[in-house]
């Protein structure tokens, strides 16, 4: 069972969690959060592995300063003018990421882009002294509403998670308002705990609002996730033109000959597989391979979630793949 913890005196305990590439329950000002170190993919597929999310969704990033901020996305001025303007605040920015920034790509499920906020008290304080950005979604199971209290997130998460820093009930009680700019004007990609009128006014223009090239919602996942070779899932045999992605310790027939190799764990620990799932799939995918066969991966626990996404490669594509 969680321990729960006053926020005055958790900071030291929540530190050596996410350290060590744990979660830990946070207060933030707009509802309780399940943070891990953005950096660590371990940390990034236990959030997704408490939380019981049946798909790999891109998460926001929190962080402490703007040094930090700039260091993981490419700000433009509109963006920039937002964030000095609302932050810390319940404010969410989606932005280019920058190259190297260090963010595990479990955070973006491999995305180009990346949201950004900066929170308030408790969840800064503890980024600060991470001195690394956590991603930090809802604190409650996938499915239930997000918890606002410290109480709600042990009854809901308690027996998944070690800790649960109290700060008492959430101030704004809303998720946050999260925008994307593009082309110098700015879309309403979730309204939020800033109201978009207040945005309007600060920026002096009104907003985009419904059909964008990006994700709205947990799930909405583009076509531009596909890779650009083919995907054959469940596969027990492998062709001397396709790249193999492997799960586990036994291998489809004819796997000496494919065109390329990676596992997502050998030992069939499906938490590793998560963390490997996108990079592998981009290396993959590089090869130029016809098609990458995907070896048999169970769907329970985070099995749910990569099969999940995996399947989302495996469809017919809405935009095909450009000829090689
Ligand atoms: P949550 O962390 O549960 O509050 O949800 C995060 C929200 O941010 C989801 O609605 C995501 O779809 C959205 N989001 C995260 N990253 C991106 C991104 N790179 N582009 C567009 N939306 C994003
Ligand atoms: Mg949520």
């Amino acid at each position: 069972m969680a321990e729960i913890l006053a926020a005055g005196v958790a900071l030291k305990p929540a530190l050596a969690l996410l350290r060590a590439g744990d979660v830990v329950a946070i207060p933030t000002e707009t509802v309780y959060g399940l943070a891990g170190d953005a950096t660590n993919g371990i940390g990034v597929a236990r959030i997704f592995e408490a939380k019981g999310r049946p798909r790999f969704n891109p998460l926001i990033a929190h962080v402490a300063d703007m040094a930090m901020a700039e260091h993981i996305g490419l700000f433009d001025r509109l963006s920039e003018s937002l964030a000095l303007a609302f932050w810390p605040g319940p404010l969410t920015l989606v932005l280019p990421q920058r190259p190297g920034n260090g963010i595990h790509p479990l955070v973006t499920a491999g995305l180009d882009t990346i949201a950004l906020r900066m929170p308030r008290g408790f969840g800064r304080d503890l980024i600060a002294n991470l001195g690394r950005p956590i991603a930090a979604p809802s604190a409650n199971s996938s499915g239930r509403i997000s918890a606002t209290t410290a109480q709600a997130v042990a009854a809901d998460l308690g027996d998944r998670i070690r800790l649960v820093v109290n700060g008492g009930a959430t101030p704004v009680g809303l998720e946050s308002t999260i925008v994307k700019a593009e082309g110098g004007r700015l879309r309403l990609l979730r309204p939020g705990g800033i109201a978009a009128g207040e945005i309007e006014a600060a920026v002096g223009m009104a907003l985009l609002r419904g059909g964008s090239a990006g994700i709205e919602a947990p799930g909405m996942l583009a076509s531009h996730y596909a890779p650009d070779a083919a995907v054959r899932l469940d596969a027990r045999t492998v062709a001397q033109d396709e790249a193999l992605l492997g799960f586990g310790d036994r291998r489809a027939e004819g796997w000496q000959h494919a065109a390329a190799f990676r596992n997502l764990s050998q030992s069939g620990d499906l938490r590793e597989a998560a963390t490997n799932l996108f990079a592998h799939m981009q290396e993959l995918d590089r090869v130029g391979a016809r098609a990458i066969a995907v070896e048999p991966i169970p769907s329970d626990g985070l099995g749910e979630a990569i099969n999940d996404r995996l399947s989302r490669a495996a469809a017919p594509r809405d935009n095909p793949a450009p000829a090689a």
